[in-house]
C-alpha cells in the first residue's frame, strides 16, 4: 500500500468536525483571567463546553438556536 487513494484528501473535506466541535459561540473573556473564556449566552467555561453543543446549558441561546437546525 504505498499509493494514495484518490479520496484521501477527501477525508479532511467531509470529515464532521463542524458538527463534533462547536466552537463558533459567540465567546467572552473573564475579567483579569487571560486565557479563560467563557459562552456568552450560557456563561459557561469554554473548558467545561470543550467543543460540545450538549454542554452549553440546555437553555443557552446559542444552543437553542443550533439545535434549531437539526444539530
Ligand atoms: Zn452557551
Amino acid at each position: 500500500m504505498t499509493k494514495q487513494s484518490p479520496n484521501a484528501g477527501q477525508f479532511y473535506a467531509t470529515a464532521p468536525y463542524k458538527d463534533a466541535f462547536d466552537i463558533e459561540y459567540p465567546q467572552e473573556n473573564l475579567e483579569g483571567q487571560m486565557y479563560v473564556y467563557r459562552c456568552k449566552s450560557c456563561k459557561r467555561l469554554t473548558t467545561e463546553i470543550n467543543g460540545r453543543l450538549e454542554n452549553h446549558a440546555s437553555d443557552c441561546a446559542y444552543r437553542l438556536s443550533r439545535a434549531n437546525h437539526g444539530a
